[in-house]
């Protein structure tokens, strides 16, 4: 390939970045399945499905992944709930990952009520809990964040499904909507506040790094798995 074609194909893949800013970015599939494994959930294998429905909804979907946070910033609970009604609304740049899993399992819970199939939006909720132990889903999708994203992403993807033991889960208790909410601050804090030390450090995430986030994303699922038995 002659020079001309290939910053001609770079070009391209540039642009391409450009017209979709964060579609396609977020912990690998198996990734998403290896969380929804370790923390019991009985249809692991519809973990990835939030990512497969970008893909057509676009942004409706997109913005439920993640939360742009400025450096300093500190998740609260009404942050969190703040984030609720924007669930699904495509204009919401900075994204509403936090909302997104209060309203998706608020969703699976009045559809169960009434008698619907509910199974998807569990499975929407799986996905996003997974999405919040993801460094760089909680923090500006700055030069830093846009470089090592893909990387990032697929940082155990490909040994994970077979190292289910090494994503620890640790006792979370959720008996309401508050708790859960907490939880969500709580990994959200921690999760944005190693993205910007990865950020300032100039470096790589760990794959020792990964499998502790992994273990807040499945210890959080198992617990908003108990909830759902409640
Ligand atoms: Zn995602």
């Amino acid at each position: 390939m002659n020079q001309a074609r290939l910053s001609g194909t770079k070009l391209l893949a540039f642009l391409l970045v450009l017209s979709f800013p964060n579609i396609s970015l977020a912990w690998h599939d198996e990734t998403h399945l290896a969380i929804a494994k370790a923390a019991g959930y009985q249809k692991w294998y519809n973990a990835a499905g939030a990512d497969m429905a970008k893909l057509k909804a676009g942004d409706k979907e997109n913005r439920n992944h993640y939360a742009n946070n400025p450096p300093d910033t500190v998740v609260t609970p009404k942050m969190v709930l703040d984030q609720v009604n924007r669930y699904n609304d495509p204009t919401d740049e900075n994204g509403h990952l936090y909302g997104a899993i209060v309203a998706s399992l608020r969703d699976y819970r009045s559809a169960k009520a009434s008698g619907k199939y509910a199974e998807y939006h569990l499975a929407y909720c799986a996905h996003y809990v997974g999405d919040l132990s993801m460094p760089l889903h909680n923090t500006l999708y700055d030069s830093f964040n846009q470089q090592h994203h893909p990387e990032m992403d697929g940082i155990v993807e490909d040994e994970v499904l077979n190292h289910l033991e090494r994503i620890k889960i640790y006792p979370i208790q959720i008996k309401s909507e508050d708790d859960l909410v907490r939880e969500i601050e709580r990994i959200a804090n921690l999760s944005m506040k190693l993205g910007y030390q990865l950020e300032a450090e100039n470096r790589m995430l760990s794959k020792e790094e990964a499998y502790v986030q992994l273990g807040h994303s499945a210890s959080l699922l198992k617990a908003v798995l108990d909830y759902t038995l409640r």
